[in-house]
This record gives C-alpha cells, sequence and structure tokens, in this order.
C-alpha cells in the first residue's frame, strides 16, 4: 500500500529559503583579496541566489548543463553553489590548483558551457582559454581588475535577473554539482551529486553524532570550495543557519588565526597540513590569539596525526577526525568517543580518536579480503567498501566501472581495519602499502609515530624496492623550525613501538613533502625522488643523501 505522506522532493534550496526565512540576518562573511571583509546575509544570499538562477536561464543555460566555476572560497562561490543547481544546471568546481592543463582537460569532460572566474584568477584563466570552449564567462570583481576582452561581469548578470521569478521544478534525482577526483589515483574522473544525494548528506553531516552543526555555530570552511564539494560544508552549514566565514585566498596560519579570533569561530574544516601550521604558529606564540574555548577543528583528507589531536587538545582545541572522498560526497566516518569509551586511558582514547572513526547513519562500511569480509577485529586488514544514498553509482560516462563490487558496493582503495566497536582505521591506500618480506606495513602508523617526536614537523613514508625484501619503508621527514634531530635518534624513538623489521631503512631530511593540489603527500613523486636517490647512496657508500 502506498503511504500518503507528501512527495516533497529534497532540494537544497530549500535549505536556503529556510535559512533565509529564519535566520535572516545571520551573516556570511567574505575575506576578500586585499583581506577586508565583504558581508551578506542569508536574506541577500537568497535574493541574489533567485537572481543567478533566472539570469542564467535567460542566457540559455538547459537542464543538467555545467557551469564551472574557477574561484576561491567566497559568497559568490556560495551564490553558485545554490543558484547554479537551482536554475536546473550542474555546477562544476574547477580545482584552480592544478596545471592548466589538466583543468582544460576536466573542463573538456564536462563540456563546461559557462565559466565564473574570480578577477584574481584571470590569469589561470588566460592559460586554460585557449584549449577550453566556455561560451560566456562571467568574472567577479574582488580586486577591481579591469574585464579582459570577452568577459562579462558577474553583477551584471545578476542585474538581468531582478524581479519576480519562480524556480523551476526538479526532480530531487537530478544531478546538481559536479566535482572531479584529484587524480591523487590516475586520471581524474567525474562525480555527479543528486539535489537529493547532497541534501541527505547535509541532514546527516549536521548531526551530534556527526560534525555536530547548528545555528549557533559559526564556521570557517578552510577547505576549498573547487575540492570534494567544500564536504559539503556550504550547504551543511546552511541547513544549518550558521554564519559562515570564507577566508578567500588568504589560507596562511596567520590570516586564518586573526580570522578565527576576530569573527569568534567555533568550527573550522580542512585538511591535517593546514592544522600542522596552525598548532606550529600557536606553539611558536601561545598567547597571541584568544580562540573560541572548545573551538572544533574537522580534519580529513588524509590521516590526523596522534600527536596533533594532543597537540590541540593542550590549547583547549577539540579535533574531530572524519574520513571522506570525491565518491561519497564526502563524508563517511567521524571519529567520536562513545560515551561509554570516553573514561578510557588516555593513550586508548586518543589511539580511537586517530581512527578515522565510525560510519555515520545511512552509510555503510565493510573491510573486504581475499576470502570475503574480514573480522571485526581491529587487526585483519580489508579493502573499505561502502554503499549509501550519497555514495556514487558510477563515473560520469562510466568510466571505471570495476571500482564497484558485484554487488554494488564502491571500492575505496583504502585499506582498513575495523575494530569491534565499529571504529574504522585507516592503514593505507592499496597502491601506498609496503610489502616487506611477504608481510604488509603501515606507511600511516609510521607517519604518525615520527610526527608525534617534538623535532618532527611533518613526515612521510613510502616503499622503495628492495632485491632482498621486495620493498623497504623509508621516512622523509621535515624537521620543525630551530630543532634537530639525527637518523638514529628518531628510529631510536621509533623502535620502541614497532616490531623491528617495521623500522625505516633509511630516514631523509628534506625542507618540504611534496603534496598533490589538495595538499597530501605525493607519495608517487617521493618514490620516484627517493628510488634514485637510493640507487646512487647504495652505489656509492659513505655518501649522505
Ligand atoms: P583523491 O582521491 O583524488 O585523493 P579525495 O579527496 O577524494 O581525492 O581523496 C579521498 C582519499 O583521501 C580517501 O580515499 C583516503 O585515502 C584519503 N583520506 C580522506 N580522509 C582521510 C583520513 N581522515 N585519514 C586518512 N586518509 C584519508
Amino acid at each position: 500500500m502506498q503511504s500518503n505522506m507528501m512527495n516533497f522532493p529534497l532540494l537544497p534550496r530549500h535549505l536556503l529559503g529556510h535559512a533565509a526565512k529564519l535566520y535572516g540576518t545571520v551573516e556570511i562573511v567574505s575575506r576578500l583579496p586585499d583581506k577586508s571583509l565583504h558581508r551578506e546575509t542569508y536574506r541577500d544570499l537568497e535574493a541574489r541566489n533567485r537572481a543567478l538562477a533566472k539570469a542564467l536561464i535567460s542566457a540559455g543555460l538547459r537542464p543538467g548543463d555545467r557551469v564551472a566555476t574557477l574561484m576561491w572560497n567566497h559568497y559568490a562561490h556560495l551564490e553558485a553553489y545554490f543558484g547554479i543547481p537551482a536554475s536546473g544546471g550542474i555546477l562544476h568546481t574547477l580545482n584552480l590548483r592544478l596545471h592548466p592543463d589538466d583543468i582544460a582537460y576536466i573542463s573538456n569532460h564536462a563540456e563546461d558551457r559557462f565559466l565564473i572566474v574570480d578577477d584574481t584568477l584571470l590569469d589561470l584563466y588566460a592559460a586554460i582559454r585557449p584549449h577550453t570552449h566556455f561560451e560566456r564567462v562571467f568574472v567577479v570583481s574582488l580586486a577591481g581588475h579591469p574585464l579582459p576582452p570577452g568577459c562579462e561581469s558577474y553583477e551584471a548578470l545578476l542585474a538581468e535577473g531582478a524581479g519576480k521569478f519562480t524556480y523551476p521544478d526538479l526532480a530531487e534525482t537530478t544531478a546538481a554539482a559536479m566535482c572531479y577526483t584529484s587524480g591523487t589515483t590516475g586520471r581524474p574522473k567525474g562525480v555527479l551529486y543528486s539535489h537529493r544525494s547532497i541534501v541527505l548528506h547535509s541532514l546527516v553531516s549536521a548531526l551530534p553524532n556527526a560534525l555536530n552543526l547548528g545555528q549557533r555555530d559559526v564556521l570557517v570552511p578552510v577547505v576549498p570550495m573547487f575540492h570534494a564539494i567544500s564536504w559539503g560544508l556550504p550547504y551543511t552549514a546552511t541547513l544549518a543557519g550558521c554564519k559562515q566565514v570564507m577566508p578567500g585566498p588568504h589560507l596562511d596560519p596567520e590570516s586564518l588565526l586573526d580570522l578565527y579570533q576576530q569573527e569568534r569561530v567555533s568550527v573550522s574544516a580542512g585538511v591535517p597540513t593546514i592544522w600542522l601550521g596552525i598548532l606550529e604558529r600557536l606553539e611558536r606564540e601561545p598567547e597571541r590569539w584568544q580562540l573560541k574555548p572548545g573551538m572544533r577543528m574537522v580534519v580529513g583528507g588524509s590521516a590526523a596525526p596522534e600527536g596533533m589531536i594532543r597537540g590541540f587538545d593542550k590549547f583547549g582545541l577539540e579535533v574531530l577526525h572524519a574520513w571522506g572522498m570525491t565518491e561519497t560526497s564526502p563524508l563517511g566516518t567521524v571519529s567520536q568517543l562513545k560515551s561509554y569509551l570516553s573514561n578510557l586511558p588516555a593513550d586508548e582514547a586518543y589511539a580511537l580518536r586517530a581512527k578515522q572513526g565510525l560510519p555515520v547513519p545511512l552509510f555503510e562500511a565493510r573491510a573486504m579480503g581475499d576470502s570475503g569480509e574480514a573480522p571485526q577485529d581491529g587487526k585483519t586488514l580489508g579493502e573499505l567498501e561502502v554503499r549509501g544514498p550519497w555514495v556514487a553509482a558510477s563515473y560520469y560516462r562510466g568510466e571505471r566501472p570495476e571500482s564497484w563490487s558485484e554487488d554494488g558496493w564502491f571500492r575505496t582503495g583504502d585499506v582498513v581495519t575495523i575494530d569491534p566497536e565499529g571504529y574504522v582505521k585507516i592503514t593505507d591506500r592499496t597502491k601506498d602499502l609496503i610489502k616487506s618480506g611477504g608481510e604488509w606495513i603501515s606507511s600511516v602508523d609510521l607517519e604518525n609515530a615520527l610526527m608525534s617526536h617534538p623535532a618532527v614537523a611533518e613526515a612521510a613514508v613510502i616503499a622503495l624496492p628492495d632485491p632482498k625484501w621486495q620493498e623497504r619503508p623509508a621516512a622523509v621527514v621535515v624537521l620543525k623550525r630551530n630543532h634537530s634531530a639525527s637518523e638514529d635518534e628518531l628510529r631510536e624513538y621509533l623502535r620502541p613501538k614497532f616490531a623491528k623489521w617495521w623500522l625505516p631503512d633509511v630516514i631523509y631530511f628534506a625542507t618540504e613533502i611534496p603534496r598533490t593540489s589538495t595538499g597530501k603527500f605525493l607519495k608517487s613523486r617521493l618514490r620516484k625522488i627517493y628510488a634514485e636517490q637510493e640507487k646512487s647512496r647504495l652505489n656509492c657508500p659513505g655518501t649522505t643523501p
């Protein structure tokens, strides 16, 4: 028998309508290139959203057409997040940190029709322009740069959308937004989010057991709006009606700390690189910033080192470790201590918080070994497979169908253990695992241990080919400013924590670790560089790398 509930479509524009109606005066604050602050309210955002949707339709955008953005985090990007999907189009966020050739490849693959671009990124646009096919390009004036020939003003576009407008009816299952994976593993692949998946993801992300976002919060999404749909935070924060503070292009620790202090920020989100930088800055000048006590920091994108979680606790700031992927909208797991585990001894509690955590409601996870599902014993490794209403069921244009199991679960490529309490722990990505003498070594565990050494700012552990053992671990370490530590000292530091054969054969010191466009260690490049160095070291014994 049919239910008699209304068939009300789950559309992000309803989240904005709610925020504008009930929290209409709550602000969206954006840091502009000159560091001044631009302020608009949810009421303004809703009005501009309407104008943008109307103007895009008048400009000839048809349902399902892609509109690309090349923008930092600020109000206009937020307008695009809502206005493009509300018009029936698809928001396609281009990753401005990629090489221009890659941006052009992605834009052509997605067949973007229009582009909205920051005026501070016009040089980048000029580099991709000859290789892309945008019909119209709208420039957001943030720094007052002149409009280049062939481009139009974003504000003029909005002005064309003035006046009465009724949003088009949309089915909740139609595509609203699109992101490409950043290509850490092969060619970028497109993921299409639906209106429905975005709303469900927002509802669950805001839950107390997940990111715990409410109307009382002030959020700074440091995670770029051009990566993994900014972890869905622009939508979740709007659902919650909380104040949003956008950092613009100023992502250095000092600028962020100033912003946190000035706007009384209660929650912020970003990759560990950002947080390691902030922690180092706080440790150098512990008295300089007065942050809101209990401020939460959502950390994801790569593993949050346990030492970092401990470090922030000393300042009364709480790290909330989360795991996700572009393909999963992205939130999948969050590490919060269950109430009955909250009086565990400190070391055990920290070890749990450093795990990637518990799957959020409606999101299911399993670890698959060679002979079926691995036991949840916290020890047996398996590839993480997931499913849920905000997990991609295919890539755009059906690429790489082998990423899904026969029974329809998405294969993440992450190697995990799941413990009896259900906490998921990532030990590696399949391609980063180190296999020594037939046994697996977790690079993530070694990295975390190294990063808990007081002199170590960052550490990446990679596999190097070895004639006897097939592969052996090598570490690349960046020391903190004005600190020193020798290779032997670091190895001795690791010794009590690991089996002897896990200890890195060699520890290289570097001034920086190469990163992907989203701030993850670029291990493929490290493996190449250090395999070469290792060859010359072995050929010329006595020389230091
Ligand atoms: P890409 O796949 O191109 O790197 P994503 O941002 O989608 O871009 O990356 C998702 C991957 O990032 C996950 O599969 C996982 O390997 C890693 N990741 C995300 N969050 C965490 C985390 N908290 N701890 C460890 N790894 C993480």
